[in-house]
């Protein structure tokens, strides 16, 4: 068994992974942790967000993103013009220089990941909310791990803001909707996409194979 995407839980026990003392799982409450008795490491945790929760938390996570994406995220005022540029337009700005290769890996890492995670965490968590396994919920749960590295709202918004910084010495710039809008997504993203979602096999009884 594979402890990497599935801790040590069979028919109701927990095995430590440290010291392999056997445990009767309990179902735990929010905030509570389960710690071995002998070796003190950490057996589980309990969930601090329903799986309603985290439901109602992906579908303010899309409609985030849709603001992100319609909104500029940046504003920047020149002599009475004002120019505002949304995350799309900066992405294809990108890709009219040679830099087309950056311009992929942006628009993968703060559009396209984002979106395919919103997209397969409400599939499977619509499903769950109904006890329901969803079709195809091993291949996306697979597709939600690997896009956790690639989805990079926050090295954006860094940038963004290093950018608000920098020009505001020479241009007037302010962040748009679309920043703030994505600030939040980003939080979104981090609560409801994180390793805690893991849970789901154990509680829709999936093995991972
Ligand atoms: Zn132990």
């Amino acid at each position: 068994m594979t402890t990497e995407h599935s801790p040590a839980h069979s028919q109701g026990l927990i095995i430590c992974e440290h010291c392999d003392s056997l445990y009767e799982a309990v179902p735990l409450k929010p905030g509570e942790s389960a710690h071995c008795l002998r070796c003190h490491a950490l057996l589980g945790r309990g969930h601090r967000l329903s799986i309603e929760q985290l439901l109602a938390l992906t579908v303010a996570a899309a409609l985030l993103f849709l603001f992100a994406n319609l909104f500029p995220v940046i504003s920047i005022n020149m002599k009475g013009l004002t120019n505002e540029v949304t995350l799309w337009q900066s992405v294809e700005a990108l890709a009219q220089g040679r830099i087309t290769l950056i311009a992929l890996v942006a628009g993968l890492s703060i559009i396209f990941a984002p979106l395919l995670q919103i997209a397969l965490l409400f599939w499977v968590l619509l499903h769950a909310q109904q006890g329901v396994v969803a079709p195809g919920f091993k291949t996306c749960m697979r597709a939600l791990e690997h896009l956790r590295p690639w989805s990079m709202l926050e090295v954006c918004m860094l940038g963004i803001l290093v950018a608000i910084i920098k020009l505001s010495g020479m241009l007037d710039v302010h962040p748009g909707v679309g920043l703030w809008a994505m600030a939040m997504l980003m939080v979104l993203i981090l609560l409801i996409a994180n390793r805690d979602i893991r849970r789901l096999w154990d509680e829709l009884g999936v093995r991972p194979s």
